[in-house]
C-alpha cells in the first residue's frame, strides 16, 4: 500500500477545510449558506491585466520565461519595490512565483536543515507551521495577545528566539486577525532583531494595500535598511488587484537567497505562467486607482461588520487596522446551551452551530492558534454580510 513521506506525516487536514466541506455539502443540500470563510477578494481582476494576459496569448508569449520571472516582471517588481516602499532591488535581487505562497515554500526549502526554527507570530495564517514542516523545519509559535493588538511583543520574541532560530515570519497586516504594525510598533520588533544576526525575517506584505483609517504601511527593510541584508520581503498581486488564481508572487532579498530559491524552482515548477507574469506587469505598472476604490470598500464593510459584531451580546470585536478579516472573540458565548441543551464548549464548537444551524461559515480562532475567537472573512458583498450578520445575532440570542 501506500505509505506517505515522514515530513507529510505531521500535517493533516485542517478545521478550516472541513468547514469548508460541511458548507459546500449543506449548500448542495439546498440551504441559504453564507460562507464568510474565503481568503480572496470578491472583485474581478482590473481588465487592462486581463488584456495583457490576452495580448501576449496573442503575441505568441506562450513560451518558458526566465526561471524566477521574465526581464520585464523583474523591472515591474523592482519598480513597484521602488515607488511604494522605498526599497531598491536588483533584479537578480528579486524572485517570482506562483503566489506568495511558493515564494514563501522555496525560501523554507531553500533555508531550512532538520531541527531549525522559525518564530511565527500567532494567530497566524495555518500555512505557514505547515510550510516550515513540510521543509523539516520547526515552527515555535509565539502568542499575540488581543490586549497587544494581536501584535508580537519584543520582549516575548526575544524569549523565544534560540541559537537554531533562521527566521522570523512576520505578516502585517495579518491573516486572521487584520491586525497591522504602525513604523513606531515595528520598531522593537526589528531592534530585537537587530540584536540576533543570525535570524533572518521574512516579511509577509500580501496584504500591503489592505491598510485603513489612512494608516500608512510600512516593511522592515525600508524602516531598517541594517535588515535588509537579511530580510526576504514578500508579495505578490492575489489580493491588491484581485488575481489569485493567476498565480504570480514576488520577493525581493539577498542574492545568495534569492539564487538558492531558483534551485527550488527549477526542480519544481519552473517559471510562473508567462501569461500570468504579462497581467501581473499590467497590474504593477498600469493605473493603480482600483486599489484606492477598493480600499475604501473594505474599509465601509469592515466597519458594518464590527459595529455589527460589538452589538452581540457575548461577541466583542477589536477594530482591525487591515486585510479583510475580523477576529472576534466569542468568549462570553462559552458555556452557554444551545436549544436542546447542548453546551458550547469551544469556538469550534461555536462555529459548528452557526453552520449547521444558521447557515453562516466562519474558521474558529482555535485552527490558527488563538482561542475563543472566529475569524470572519469580509471579502463579500455589503448585502451577504448584513444578512449574515443577522444571522448570528440570532443564533447569539438562542444561546442561553
Ligand atoms: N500570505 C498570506 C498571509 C495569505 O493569507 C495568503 C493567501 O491566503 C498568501 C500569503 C498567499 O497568497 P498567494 O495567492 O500570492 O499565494
Amino acid at each position: 500500500g501506500f505509505r506517505s513521506a515522514q515530513r507529510i506525516s505531521a500535517i493533516g487536514v485542517s478545521e478550516i477545510l472541513k468547514i469548508g466541506a460541511v458548507a459546500q455539502r449543506l449548500k448542495r443540500a439546498g440551504r441559504p449558506v453564507i460562507v464568510l470563510g474565503a481568503g480572496e477578494p470578491d472583485f474581478d481582476t482590473p481588465d487592462h491585466a486581463k488584456d495583457a494576459a490576452i495580448g501576449a496569448i496573442r503575441a505568441g508569449q506562450t513560451k518558458y520565461t526566465i526561471l524566477d520571472g521574465s526581464v520585464e516582471l523583474k523591472a515591474a517588481i523592482a519598480e513597484k519595490f521602488r515607488r511604494e516602499n522605498d526599497l531598491v532591488y536588483a533584479a537578480d535581487e528579486i524572485t517570482a512565483g506562483a503566489g506568495a505562497k511558493q515564494v514563501i515554500h522555496n525560501a523554507f526549502m531553500a533555508s531550512l536543515s532538520p531541527g531549525d526554527e522559525v518564530i511565527l507570530a500567532a494567530p497566524y495564517w495555518t500555512s505557514y507551521a505547515d510550510m516550515v514542516r513540510i521543509a523539516d523545519g520547526t515552527p515555535v509559535d509565539v502568542l499575540c495577545r488581543e490586549d497587544n493588538g494581536f501584535r508580537l511583543d519584543a520582549a516575548d520574541l526575544e524569549r523565544a528566539i534560540t541559537p537554531k532560530t533562521r527566521w522570523l515570519l512576520l505578516n502585517s497586516p495579518s491573516n486572521p486577525t487584520g491586525a497591522a504594525y504602525s513604523a513606531a510598533q515595528l520598531r522593537p520588533i526589528l531592534d530585537v532583531l537587530k540584536r540576533h544576526p543570525h535570524v533572518w525575517l521574512m516579511a509577509d506584505d500580501i496584504y500591503e494595500h489592505l491598510t485603513y483609517d489612512g494608516m500608512p504601511f510600512v516593511t522592515a527593510a525600508a524602516l531598517e535598511p541594517s535588515l535588509k541584508s537579511r530580510t526576504l520581503t514578500v508579495n505578490g498581486v492575489s489580493k491588491a488587484y484581485a488575481m489569485t488564481g493567476w498565480r504570480v508572487g514576488y520577493g525581493g532579498g539577498p542574492r545568495e537567497l534569492i539564487a538558492a530559491m531558483a534551485v527550488v524552482q527549477s526542480q519544481s515548477t519552473t517559471n510562473p505562467s508567462s501569461v500570468s507574469q504579462a497581467a501581473a506587469i499590467a497590474a504593477l505598472s498600469g493605473p493603480q486607482d482600483v486599489l484606492v476604490e477598493r480600499r475604501a470598500a473594505f474599509q465601509r464593510r469592515r466597519d458594518i461588520v464590527v459595529d455589527a459584531l460589538n452589538a452581540i451580546d457575548g461577541v466583542s470585536c477589536r477594530r482591525p487596522e487591515g486585510a479583510f478579516y475580523t477576529y472576534a472573540s466569542c468568549a462570553g458565548l462559552i458555556g452557554r446551551r444551545m436549544p436542546g441543551g447542548d453546551v458550547i464548549d469551544s469556538d469550534a464548537a461555536f462555529c459548528r452551530f452557526l453552520l449547521e444551524r444558521h447557515d453562516v461559515a466562519v474558521v474558529p480562532g482555535s485552527c490558527f492558534g488563538l482561542a475563543p475567537y472566529f475569524r470572519l472573512s469580509y471579502a463579500t458583498s455589503e448585502q451577504n454580510l448584513r444578512e449574515a450578520l443577522k444571522r448570528i445575532a440570532k443564533a447569539c440570542r438562542e444561546l442561553s
